[in-house]
């Protein structure tokens, strides 16, 4: 028997505003007889993810959407590491798509922008010169919130190397430019079934899963 609070059938909110995991996340959890309502749909604030690791973000998230809505929440942070830049973006991922004042007129409009980011990424490891060790992963928390306090943390990953130019047009975010060790295609290349089996989120999930339900 494991010590982990179980998830009772009925309404979970999936607390991100970030509409590639919200669909992700709502396919992981559809074998389970959840009821998936996304924290965009019940018009929740996104907080501010001042956290210094996955597992912090994660869970400001998560306890802010059980708090506001009175149900069960999950959150997922997740990130890109990339070894030869000691682990960056990490929990910055997000915030290197965005774009600054003096790129956005160009870019069109202020906001993100996802081959900007992987540009960043490309433009670091060029100037470590050819030979850069291209490995990187990406990891998955995910933290369950319940409204009176509880929560549950899990993690995932999965290596692979980073390939450029960016490649294939499913997933999301850093897609194009990861190659999942053992295979030659991108994520944004794969079926998204096939991503969802072997992805850092399904990682995480299978650990949920075998935990909570
Ligand atoms: P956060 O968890 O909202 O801070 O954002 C993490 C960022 O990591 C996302 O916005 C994506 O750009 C990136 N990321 C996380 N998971 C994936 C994935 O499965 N594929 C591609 N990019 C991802």
């Amino acid at each position: 028997m494991s010590n982990h609070r179980k998830l009772a059938p009925g309404k979970l909110v999936i607390a991100s505003h970030n509409a590639g995991k919200v669909r992700e996340i709502r396919a992981l959890l559809e074998p389970f007889g959840i009821e998936p309502v996304s924290a965009g749909d019940l018009n929740l604030p996104e907080p501010e993810e001042t956290g210094t690791t996955f597992a912090e973000n994660a869970l400001l998230k998560a306890h802010a959407s059980a708090k506001a809505s009175g149900l069960p929440a999950l959150a997922d942070d997740s990130g890109l590491c990339v070894a030869a830049l000691g682990g960056a973006p990490g929990v910055y991922t997000a915030d290197w798509s965005e774009k600054q004042w003096f790129e956005a007129d160009a870019l069109g409009g202020p906001g993100r922008d996802w081959y900007l980011a992987m540009g960043k990424v490309e433009g670091k490891l060029a100037e470590l010169g050819p030979d850069a060790d291209r490995s990187a992963y990406f990891t998955c928390t995910l933290a369950l919130a319940w409204p009176d306090g509880h929560a549950e943390l899990f993690e995932g990953r999965v290596n692979g190397t980073l390939a450029w130019p960016p490649r294939g047009t499913m997933g999301f975010g850093y897609d194009p430019v990861f190659v999942p060790l053992g295979r030659t295609q991108s994520f944004a290349e794969l079926d998204p079934a096939e991503k969802h089996a072997m992805s850092h989120r399904a990682d995480a999930f299978r650990k949920l899963v075998e935990a909570v339900f």
